[in-house]
């Protein structure tokens, strides 16, 4: 064990972590990093096929975001937006706007995802008060959605093994069928008749309920941290059509989804859905620093204006709001987009996934590995045919992603869902390597599984 090892087991209580387990296993100190490679200090290489937590869109120590970042951080290290103005905030505000669906005009900037949504949620509340209609105060989510850790945001999610310790806590709120065609149970056929019974269901509540509903908040596209759980084509337009028919807010949940990860800017844009309001983080500013924001529509905004008598104002902020070392990378992150042109550079990117994917998909032990864009989701199941899951205590997923440290790789696995999130700016050759390799930890572990199974 070295130093750092010595130190982390000593001091750190990690996230997630079950720390029994951890203290008592060998963990990787990562060292260093270069574009989609990091380096352990005994200098061995990996490929980061989850872009470090799904925030490392254009490389590791990619040196315009360096510089960015310094030329910042030499002009002023922290000015809070509480009463002043900073330059980086500002310009990133703009381009935010630029580059999100037309519509969403005003940025509310907080520390990461969590914070995102918890703004998002308390704008919204405070929204329908303001606009007459305090009754307006309840929240619609998915079944399986996940938006983050912080004491609201775990009230709008429901992902069981991540928030059932915290349910006294939480302030409910109703829940539609998750969107998930592998996993429904509805009496469907196919995925049109699916999405028809999604909207329908959705309609029914709205129909009844609309009148004391604020908001529904989705993660549009792939409930990721639920384990890359796909939506049907049409879904997202389908609930924004019946939202704003109802006149129910919707808050999309781009923190994972958005900067390019689905194949396009942001999700939105597959089905030109405008929100009334947007949560952004992870690749905002590309994985370098902590930032979240939250867009909204002029006519949001507009009902937080009041005279000064009135005292409208949106009670919220954190210390780093807005910070302009991370608004200064997010600047830079939103210039390689441009340069590099990034987006119309991923469709190679995508078909290499898809024809490691096609191939995964066909091996015994994987019951779906599903693609969207620029993420992916391989699920295993102990009986492919049937869908019978492996015993979770076995940690299927989490032992192959382990595994697969040895080829050097770096991915990981939430349940029995292997996660792959790779940065954009890996090459085709690069994608096919980190699939090639999780291939040989896969087969590696299903040979095991088989033996056992043959014993
Ligand atoms: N929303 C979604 C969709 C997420 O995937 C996450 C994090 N994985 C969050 C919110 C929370 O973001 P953070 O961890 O930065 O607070």
């Amino acid at each position: 064990m070295n130093k750092w090892e010595e130190l982390d087991k000593k001091y750190i209580w990690h996230p997630f972590t079950q720390m029994k387990g951890w203290l008592e296993n060998p963990q990787l100190v990562i060292d260093h990093g270069e574009g989609v490679k990091l380096y352990d200090t005994e200098g061995k290489e990996y490929l980061d096929a989850i872009s470090s937590l799904w925030v490392n869109i254009h490389g590791h120590r990619r040196k315009e975001i360096n510089e960015a970042i310094i030329a910042e951080l030499n002009k002023v290290e922290h000015s809070t937006l509480l009463g002043l103005i900073n330059e980086p905030s500002a310009e990133l505000a703009e381009k935010l706007v630029e580059v999100t669906p037309d519509g969403l005009n005003k940025v509310f900037y907080s520390d990461d995802g969590s914070t995102a949504v918890e703004a998002a949620i308390k704008i919204a509340f405070q929204y329908w008060n303001y606009a007459g209609h305090p009754e307006k105060k309840d929240f619609i989510n998915l079944g399986d959605s996940y938006h983050g850790d912080t004491v609201g945001a775990v009230s709008v999610g429901n992902v069981e093994v991540f928030h059932k310790a915290y349910k006294p806590l939480l302030f409910s709120t109703h829940r539609v069928s998750c969107p998930s065609f592998y996993h429904t149970r509805m009496d469907v056929h196919s995925e049109k008749e699916f999405l028809d019974a999604l909207l329908k269901e959705l309609e029914a509540y709205l129909k009844e309920h609309a009148s004391h509903t604020a908001a529904m908040i989705i993660e549009p596209l792939c409930q990721c941290a639920a384990g890359m759980l796909m939506q049907p084509k049409g879904y997202i337009k389908g609930v924004r059509d019946l939202t704003k028919k109802y006149n129910v807010l919707l808050i999309v949940d781009e923190v994972a989804v958005g900067f390019g990860r689905t194949g396009l800017m942001f999700a939105c844009n597959h089905e030109n859905v405008l929100p009334d309001m947007m949560c952004l983080s992870k690749g905002i500013s590309a994985g370098y620093l902590p930032l979240g924001a939250t867009l909204v529509t002029d006519e949001i905004y507009n009902a937080f204006l009041g005279e000064p008598t009135e005292y409208k104002t949106f009670y919220h902020g954190h210390s780093y709001t807005g910070n302009n070392l991370a608004c200064a990378a997010g600047l830079a992150s939103l210039r390689i987009f441009k340069e590099d042109d990034v987006i119309a550079g991923l469709p190679p990117k995508m078909e290499m996934i898809r024809q490691h994917f096609n191939r995964i998909n066909e091996m015994e032990y994987v019951g779906e590995a599903r693609q969207c864009g620029m993420l992916g989701g391989i699920e295993l199941m102990r009986d492919k045919a049937n869908r019978i899951p492996f015993d979770p205590g076995l940690l299927m997923a989490g032992g192959i992603c382990q595994n697969a440290r040895k080829y050097g790789l770096i991915i990981r696995n939430i349940g029995d869902v292997i996660v792959f999130m790779p940065p954009l700016c890996s090459t085709p050759a690069e994608i096919d390597e980190m699939l090639s390799r999780l291939t040989k930890s896969m087969e590696e572990i299903f040979d095991r599984v088989r033996n056992r199974n043959m014993d």
